[in-house]
């Protein structure tokens, strides 16, 4: 394949999971965006589209410098997606949503804590809830960025929810797992205190995650 069916082929997966997550009730309307590690810079969604209503053509090329190819602006979360790539090793996709449950919590602006072991699939025993900050902001990528350190996945308060994924598909299935995990996790608060998992059990399910679905290596019972 040339570097262009590579793009477009990209581009192409980026508008399914854009779909995908609306259709999974994930998004509704124009919220959230998508992006994915393409070439030297990123391919992301356009702002304020509905993903039903695009074409592939309309998913935005951007350099790491921020400059978007072509004739739609990239979304406005752009800086999000950007300082993610250019910030942490291994992230191949991003996705933002607005989720329900996600976004629930994020205006508690709440760490989720390790209620349950899942949490761990975010790589530590939290998953935190960023500082609030507006839409589409430097200042709110930075609150990102910070709440990331050591996970791949963050809420943002008042707002929603970004995860990281090796690729498109892992992106939206970690997505898909987080919304689980903060659904869980509302309906569990509702009788009172919960019991914790604590650092050393968190830290053996942390270290049993290492080859989780790795069919190559069996696991230590
Ligand atoms: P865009 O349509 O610009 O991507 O904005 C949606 C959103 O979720 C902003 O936070
Ligand atoms: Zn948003």
């Amino acid at each position: 394949m040339s570097g262009n069916e590579n793009r477009d082929a990209l581009a192409g997966e980026l508008l399914a999971v854009a779909r995908a997550l609306k259709e999974q009730r994930l998004n509704v309307g124009s919220s959230g965006n998508v992006s994915a590690r393409c070439d030297d810079g990123f391919l992301i969604t356009p702002s304020g589209r509905l993903p039903e209503r695009c074409s592939v053509a309309d998913m935005v090329w951007m350099t790491m410098g921020g400059v978007g190819a072509g004739g739609l602006a990239p979304s406005s979360e752009w800086r999000i997606h950007r300082d993610i790539y250019a910030g942490v090793s291994g992230v191949g996709a991003v996705v933002h949503a607005h989720s329900l449950f996600a976004t629930a919590l994020a205006c508690q602006r709440v760490d989720i804590p390790s209620f349950h072991y899942m949490i761990a699939r975010f790589g530590g025993n939290s998953v935190r809830c960023t500082a609030y900050a507006t839409f589409g902001t430097e200042a709110l990528s930075k609150n990102v960025l910070a709440a990331l350190a050591g996970r791949n996945a963050c809420l943002l308060a008042n707002h929603g929810m970004v995860v990281c994924g090796r690729d498109l598909e892992h992106a939206l299935a970690q997505a898909i797992e987080l919304e689980t995990l903060c659904e869980q996790y509302w309906y569990a608060c509702q009788p009172g205190p919960l019991v914790l998992l604590s650092e050393e059990e968190m830290a053996e399910v942390l270290e049993r995650f290492r080859y989780y679905g790795d069919g190559a290596r069996e696991f230590k019972t």
